[in-house]
């Protein structure tokens, strides 16, 4: 097994009614028969025209309700999608976001709007995963208030919870092949993929299906650790690489 002695979650990011069903009909068949259990993140009500890809979906929400029924997680990802410059995300290196540097009424009710929107579809959010990292001590709050304790982001080396307890999944990479800690929340934007990508995916996810875990079993595994030195430590470096892997690519040394 390639992946020995290590935990992997996937996560699909951008889900709404107008996604690209060409290409998630295929995986959704494939995953589920192979007994994976995914995050996905969703948008509740999407306002960004670079995720619609087809027509609206009529039975979309009823496919969410299955999937979660089956124990995949499902994740509030912002409200509408529609995201501003800003550089004052909780993570440091986050340039964008919805929700950072509004006031906390207001990100309150976002939050609260987009939990409406999933309630109204018989949904309950099982964690937080933020349009591109984008979030505050603000939203942090905002989520507390409407009974999200969970998030799907951060640089740590394992699943904490920390002194507000909010339950914290690292999410560090985007490629199942560039898997390195012993924890990895994999992300994955499947709307733009071709069928060669949906089939590399496909071969990658059954060869190491064994090592891929789901959110219940990282609650039940680290709901209780605290934060540690190393945690930092690697939250500092890692924050460290991706400034500078911005810098170079600003200035065209490199490729991100
Ligand atoms: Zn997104």
């Amino acid at each position: 097994m390639p992946f020995t002695g290590k935990e992997i979650l996937i996560r699909f990011d951008d889900f709404c009614p107008h996604m690209n069903f060409g290409v998630w009909d295929k995986l959704e068949k494939e995953i589920v028969s192979i007994g994976v259990k995914p995050i996905i993140a969703l948008v509740p009500n999407n306002k960004d025209e670079s995720l619609k890809y087809s027509d609206k979906a009529c039975f979309f929400w009823e496919r969410m309700r299955h999937l979660q029924s089956l124990g995949w997680a499902i994740g509030l990802h912002g409200l509408n999608h529609v995201l501003y410059p800003s550089s004052k995300s909780y993570i440091k290196t986050s340039k964008f976001s919805e929700f950072s540097g509004l006031p906390l009424e207001q990100q309150a009710e976002m939050i609260r709007t987009g939990v409406e929107i999933f309630s109204k579809n018989f949904l309950l959010p099982d964690i937080w995963v933020a349009p591109s990292h984008g979030f505050d001590k603000h939203t942090l709050t905002a989520l507390k208030l409407n009974g999200i304790t969970r998030i799907s982001d951060g640089y740590s080396a394992l699943p904490y919870t920390d002194s507000r307890g909010m339950f914290w999944v690292p999410q560090r990479t985007w490629r199942l092949s560039r898997i390195s800690l012993s924890f990895s929340t994999v992300c994955l934007h499947i709307n733009y993929w071709d069928s060669k990508k949906v089939d590399n995916f496909l071969g990658q996810i059954s060869l190491y299906k064994d090592s891929i875990i789901d959110l219940k079993f990282a609650e039940e595994k680290y709901a209780n650790r605290p934060k540690s030195p190393f945690d930092d430590a690697l939250i500092a470096v890692t924050n460290a690489k991706v400034s500078l892997n911005q810098m170079r690519r600003w200035s065209g040394l490199r490729r991100m």
